[in-house]
């Protein structure tokens, strides 16, 4: 099918770009050179991956006065990588950005997209985003977003990701013609702020030549991916603490929590045995609770109940596991969910009997 000449169909976004860019700490003021600073953009392209702007500014802010260069970030310890990153989630993110720090560190900054996507977490979206906007290269960065922005203006049915290599061509010349990092920034900014799943068309400076929009066709263009079923779960969280500290697990150095400490879980089970004799040598915990949270993650959601269990005595740490200190557990890097737990011992709870569990035999 016939397509228009991306160049001529997409040049209103550059002027509109100029006026509605959102000011962001990474963004560079000449948008016609290359970036300054390229791992600037590099950190805040793994951290706005799966995390909205507003939370990544301050993220990003502490970062580059923590690590300010790939060297720096290259020498720092892991721990304090991890806890810089706390709270922003997958956290697989901050180990690939250490190890592609370590990488430019050693060698250098790649020359072409290739070299980018052999960086560790760098899929094809962002090395293409990194190759625009720190390089000028006009290599077409392809997201959720620009997918939407792109299925609408030519009016793409079904799936426009099966359509990928046909957009990044169709999308080259417009970068070459508009500038790479303008172009590419200008496309996201329009995904991100008007042609959101319900678009602001009225606002939008493509209306005029946007097929789906022209045709009234925006509702169904992109279809909707249907979502998996999500996983929900009933879980105690609990803070485990016996003579001044806690009992918390060991960071794994794979899967998806790697690097972080973590709170023991009690999956919520229905008639478990209370019997006397499963509490001993323990004695009866004093436990505390607060007002509980949903926590929501792609596929699977916790429904959280967030306990502290005192013991009189402590027992050895089972494998994996470690007894902390209160000083120590504010400096462990922990995910977003265990962290609340963290601020909410500073608060005062409600005293808790009878809850039903058995606290020893189903900690995981
Ligand atoms: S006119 Fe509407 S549907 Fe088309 S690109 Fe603009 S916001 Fe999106």
């Amino acid at each position: 099918m016939d397509r228009p000449e991306s160049p001529k169909l997409l040049a209103p976004l550059a002027p509109w770009f100029e006026r509605a860019k959102r000011p962001m700490p990474w963004r560079a003021e000449d948008l016609s050179a290359r970036h300054p600073d390229p791992y600037a953009v590099l950190v805040s392209e793994l951290m706005l991956q799966q995390t909205q702007v507003a939370t990544v500014i301050p993220y990003f802010e502490r970062w580059m006065a923590r690590f300010p260069t790939p060297h720096a970030l290259a020498q720092a310890e892991e721990q304090a990588v991890h806890k810089a990153w706390e709270g922003l989630g997958y956290y697989r993110r901050c180990r690939f950005l250490k190890a592609a720090a370590t990488e430019i560190t050693t060698k250098g900054w790649p020359t072409d997209l290739e070299g980018l996507q052999a960086l560790p977490g760098l899929g094809p979206y962002t090395a293409a985003a990194l190759g625009a906007i720190a390089f000028q290269w006009p290599t077409p960065a392809l997201d959720g977003n620009a997918f939407r922005v792109l299925a609408r203006l030519l009016l793409i049915e079904g799936d426009p990701k099966r359509e990928a290599v046909n957009l990044r061509a169709w999308l080259a010349p417009a970068l070459e013609a508009h500038g790479p990092s303008r172009m590419t920034q200008a496309i996201m900014e329009l995904g991100a702020t008007v042609c959101l799943p319900t678009p602001k068309c009225e606002t939008c400076p493509l209306a005029a030549s946007c097929s789906a929009h022209v045709k009234g066709r925006t509702a169904d263009i992109p279809p909707v991916a249907k979502r998996g079923a999500v996983k929900e779960e009933d879980l105690w969280l609990l803070a485990v603490e016996s003579e001044d500290a806690y009992l918390v697990h060991e960071p794994t150095h794979s899967g998806l929590l790697a690097g972080l400490w973590r709170w023991p879980v009690i999956k919520m089970q229905t008639n478990l045995d209370l019997a006397a004799e499963t509490r001993e040598p323990y004695s009866t915990p004093q436990v505390v609770s607060w007002k509980g949270w949903t926590q929501v993650y792609s596929h699977r959601k916790e429904r959280i109940s967030p306990i502290r269990v005192s013991l009189e005595k402590r027992f050895p740490a089972p494998k994996g596991m470690a007894w902390v200190s209160d000083l120590e557990l504010n400096g462990l890097p922990l995910g977003r969910r265990d962290a609340k737990l963290r601020d909410l011992l500073k608060t005062e709870g409600q005293a808790a009997t009878d809850l039903p569990f058995d606290l020893l035999r189903n900690l995981r």
